[in-house]
């Protein structure tokens, strides 16, 4: 679904340019739930930044599906864009609007500017929003404003739209750190069952060690911008743990 070679991305930085990711590669098989764990700093933020197109890597393939995304630009690209979800730690809603409108605010892209302008969307695209919402827990909040809403249940309202571009893969950043102990879990249970249910894929960066390990197929360490570990999470043993965060104590971490 998602291939990923060597991606090499530096930021400007005092004393030279500074490696963020650093030759990185890895794949996320269709349905599959894939974390990235690493210190604070190892690359996990760029990593999906590059993967949504919102920074360009300086070298390397993001091959979705066989198509390489990196050298693609305008519309092409957006095209190839509109099949990756992603939602956010801050849920990145439009807070004065409903968690249907949040939903459906996914096809803007695709609608012509007076829909846009008047805010008006076919009734099917009603419909799919509702049902997505449904989906996700939210039946009969449809009509409520998202900032009105828990912030377990705002992230749902952010799954819906992702869920509603269309797209297989979701890209997670941190997507539970706001949330207290009870919501997270219930949030990354949804995404667990809809990855199992509907063969979504899921590429998480958690900061969440325990979490991460719980929630998925397979487990990847980023350090100083390079794979550092690439396996299931029964593999992730204390040496790994040390191998991924340095001399950091590893239950730190967990
Ligand atoms: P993580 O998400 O794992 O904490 P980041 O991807 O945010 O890591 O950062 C990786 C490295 O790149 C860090 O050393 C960080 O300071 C640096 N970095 C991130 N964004 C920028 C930027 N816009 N300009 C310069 N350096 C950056």
């Amino acid at each position: 679904m998602l291939a990923i070679r060597e991606l090499r991305k530096t930021y400007p930085a005092q004393g030279g340019p500074m490696a963020a990711l650093d030759g990185v590669g890895f794949t996320v098989e269709a349905g599959t739930f894939v974390s990235v764990i690493g210190p604070s700093g190892a690359g996990k933020s760029t990593l999906l930044r590059c993967v949504t197109g919102q920074l360009r890597p300086d070298g390397g393939s993001i091959l979705l599906d066989g198509a390489d995304m990196v050298p693609l630009r305008g519309r092409q690209k957006r095209r190839l864009q509109q099949r990756i979800g992603m939602i956010y730690q801050d849920f990145c809603l439009v807070g004065c609007a409903t968690a249907e409108e949040n939903v459906l605010n996914a096809c803007l892209p695709e609608l012509g500017p007076l829909s846009v302008l008047l805010g008006r969307f076919p009734r099917e695209k009603r419909q799919a929003a509702r049902t997505l919402l449904a989906t996700v827990g939210l039946a009969g909040k449809e009509d409520q404003r998202a900032d009105s809403l828990s912030g377990g249940e705002q992230q749902r309202v952010a799954v819906a739209r992702a869920l509603m571009q269309g797209g297989t893969l979701l890209l997670a950043d941190e997507p539970v750190a706001s949330l207290d102990p009870v919501r997270a879990e219930e949030v990354l249970e949804l995404l667990r069952r809809l990855q199992r249910e509907q063969g979504l894929s899921v590429l998480m960066n958690s900061h969440n060690v325990d979490q991460a390990l719980r929630y998925s197929d397979r487990i990847l360490g980023l350090r100083q911008g390079r794979v550092v570990f690439d396996g299931p999470p029964a593999a992730v043993t204390e040496a790994v743990l040390k191998d991924i965060y340095g001399g950091e104590a590893a239950h730190e971490a967990v």
